[in-house]
């Protein structure tokens, strides 16, 4: 979330800003991160900089596997858990041929977009 927070940052030195109004970024469900922890994270740390009071809008990014045996390519499927959604386990194997495969989404966390207001 730091590394995060410093490359928000660095991104808005580029600019001339009035204010943040959002900041968006895409984070992977293979990341294990927490929406509501780096929301609260998002909020300590913005404090008494460029980013307080701007908003941290998160957007989970679906895993996505590619096997090289059969040729799959897609999304991975989920374990079934029954009525327990809050908790989607995913499964890292090809859902077509069983093989291991290789990850192509939904690992990483990234700075999507910022919205700012730039000053005239
Ligand atoms: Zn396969």
């Amino acid at each position: 979330m730091a590394d995060l927070m410093a490359a928000v940052k660095k991104e808005l030195e580029k600019y001339d800003i009035v204010s943040v109004k959002e900041v968006r970024l895409t984070v992977g469900r293979l990341t294990n991160l927490g929406a509501e922890q780096m929301e609260f994270a998002y909020e300590v740390m913005s404090k008494d900089s460029i980013l307080e009071g701007s908003k941290l809008v998160i957007e989970e990014e679906e895993i996505e596997i590619k096997c090289e045996r059969c040729g799959y390519q897609g999304p991975a499927e989920d374990m079934d858990l029954g009525e327990d959604m809050h908790h989607r386990i995913p499964v890292l194997s090809c859902p077509k041929c069983g093989s291991s495969v290789i990850i192509t989404a939904g690992k990483t966390c990234c700075v999507k977009s910022i919205d700012i207001e730039e000053a005239d």
